[in-house]
């Protein structure tokens, strides 16, 4: 074997080494008694987010596959976080990179790429960013990552670590191990492709519910059964809901998807900054809408059990959107009755969403 695609591989494997577990956060329900809720914490990677397992993974399988030599510029669509983990792991290997994202990604990405080393090619339309990675990785003789296409297959859905593994690992003392819903996003789908996998091959009974913001592409597509839905712009929440149906989106593993507004997607931010004590990445938000909606499911079919979700990224990404009230203002969204409908929902246990 190539013994720089042997060294790279021995840094990646040392990167894990170096790297802890990341914690399971429980967030105590005192109105649903017989249930447990908990987070897990994907914010606590070196570079800050969930995809540091996805680019550790694409990075070991295109390097397994050969598709990946000493020199080879590594080119990548995103819409920001991929992008940062990557370039962490393109450096480590000292391989050039190039981030392809629509304009409208965060500053605060736009920076952690450039802190890594990496380059960062803005195109105006989100949907023109696959054929602009393959564009450039042609031109420049590059490997295009294309986390879409195999966020699925990358990751060893079996276990190894993986996140689902993690989880029922650190769910083994709790009052209920095997949880009822896992709750999550889907941007490329990979991660709802390993849990629905995972699950099925453990035997578990626990159910998949993937939650879709507005202007995105996988509840239509999940009920419809059609994947060739379209839409326009960028989903109004970064890393989850996309303009297509990525071909890692694996619907037959997934349980159930869950339509998400905006602005509760959002208030449910603030929410969460007031009973843990922290701020959470935007489809954190996300996810807790849908917890809530699956929550007063269970009371209403008299169900215990627990619920986990994903805190995929730390909020102190997003201070100046969803975090900040006048940005919120600007783009017309009024949190306050959600804010009231999550502290009703939190104290006594009525979950009414705003109508
Ligand atoms: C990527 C991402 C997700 C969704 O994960 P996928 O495995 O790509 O579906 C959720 N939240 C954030 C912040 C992300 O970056």
């Amino acid at each position: 074997m190539n013994t720089w695609v042997a060294q790279a591989i021995r840094t990646i494997e040392a990167d894990f080494n170096r790297s802890s577990d990341t914690h399971l956060i429980p967030l105590p329900l005192p109105a649903f008694p017989g249930l447990s809720l908990y987070f897990k914490d994907e914010s606590t990677h070196p570079t800050g987010s969930l995809k540091h397992r996805l680019a550790r993974s694409l990075f070991l399988y295109a390097l397994c596959n050969g598709w990946i030599r000493a020199g080879t510029p590594i080119i990548e669509a995103s819409s920001g976080s991929t992008a940062v983990s990557e370039a962490y792991f393109a450096r480590l290997l000292g391989l050039p990179f190039i981030a392809v994202m629509p304009r409208g990604t965060s500053e605060e990405k736009i920076r952690a790429i450039t802190f890594y080393g990496g380059q960062c090619h803005l195109v105006d339309d989100p949907s023109t960013i696959y054929d602009e990675s393959r564009r450039l990785a042609e031109t420049l003789g590059g490997h295009y990552m294309d986390q879409f296409t195999y966020a699925e297959r990358a990751t060893d859905w079996r276990g190894n670590n993986n996140i689902a593994d993690t989880i029922f690992h650190q769910m083994a003392l709790e009052p209920h191990p095997e949880p009822a819903w896992i709750v999550c996003g889907a941007g490329t789908g990979g991660t709802s492709a390993t849990f629905g996998r995972y699950v099925r091959y453990q035997k578990q009974k626990t159910r998949v519910c993937v939650v879709d913001p507005e202007n995105s592409v996988f509840h239509e597509s999940y009920y419809s059964g059609r994947t060739d839905c379209r839409c326009q712009g960028s989903s109004g929440v970064e890393g989850i809901g996309r303009p297509r149906v990525e071909p890692s989106f694996i619907a037959s593993v997934v349980d159930r998807v869950i339509r998400v507004p905006n602005t509760a997607t959002y208030a449910a931010l603030h929410f969460l900054e007031e009973v843990l004590g922290r701020k959470c990445g935007g489809s954190t938000g996300t996810n807790f809408y849908g917890v809530c909606t699956l929550i007063s499911e269970m009371v209403a079919a008299g169900e215990s059990g627990s619920l986990v979700t994903l805190i995929c990224d730390d909020g102190n990404r997003y201070l100046n959107s969803y975090f900040d009230p006048a940005w919120l203002r600007a783009q017309g969204h009024d949190i306050s009755p959600w804010l009231d409908c999550y502290r009703r929902f939190y104290d006594e246990g009525v979950w009414v969403p705003v109508a």
